[in-house]
């Protein structure tokens, strides 16, 4: 195999594992991919599979383009629609992580937007630019995919109606960073919604975090 490939393959078990044990997503929900450097191929989460128990073997390959399956033997992701357009939007995008967490899918309910607040943005700054809720559609849908893609045309993260959230980075350790700070500052959004209003972090503040967030070299 490949040894770029394989390098993926292994790097996408451990971040499944990892997103699944912090408690981003239960059961067989969620799917994440990592697109194969300087071509039109992604490895993608096989459909059915807990990331408790993928091994890197399970991931299937798929075309960009085509969305046919290139290698692998399991069917991809129901959501290979959306990961597929977001590689297509996002030239510099290496990965995308779909989540269902707690915090996150409550406000997705209500459609609440994720105001930026709480300092610890900083170790996700590309969120600064904010984290929109698409349009409504069911999974699996190119409805679904168009909806994300429109709500994720300037930004790193979107919410997805009684569904979950999407994330993308220029690897998929970025991507799972991204995941997590939304998560976190869901929990945050909630409990201020508590006891107040919630406010975002100052305007020269979140423009700063989006610079550091170029100058890292992450995506923005
Ligand atoms: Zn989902």
């Amino acid at each position: 195999m490949d040894p770029v490939e394989k390098d993926l393959r292994e790097r996408l078990a451990k971040v499944g594992r990892q997103i699944f044990a912090e408690g981003l997503t239960h059961g067989a929900s969620g799917n994440i991919s990592a697109r194969v450097p300087g071509t039109n191929k992604c490895v993608i989460k096989p459909s059915g599979y807990s990331f408790a128990d993928l091994e890197p073997h399970h991931f299937i390959v798929v075309d960009i383009d085509t969305r046919k399956v290139l290698e692998g033997k399991e069917k991809p992701s129901i959501e290979t629609p959306f990961h597929t357009k977001l590689y297509k939007h996002w030239p510099e995008a290496g990965g995308v992580v779909h989540v269902h967490p707690h915090y996150s899918t409550i406000l997705s309910i209500i459609g609440e937007e994720i105001i930026p607040m709480g300092i610890e943005i900083t170790e996700a700054p590309a969120l600064a630019k904010g984290i929109p809720v698409a349009k409504f559609a069911p999974p699996g849908t190119d409805e679904l995919a168009d909806n994300l893609v429109e709500a994720m045309r300037e930004h790193v993260a979107a919410l997805m109606p009684h569904h979950g959230i999407t994330t993308i980075g220029k690897t998929i350790e970025e991507a799972a960073t991204n995941s997590r700070m939304v998560e976190f500052l869901a929990k945050l959004h909630y409990e201020v919604m508590l006891v107040g209003k919630p406010h975002p972090l100052r305007e020269d503040i979140l423009k700063g975090l989006v610079e550091r967030a170029k100058q890292k070299g992450l995506l923005v």
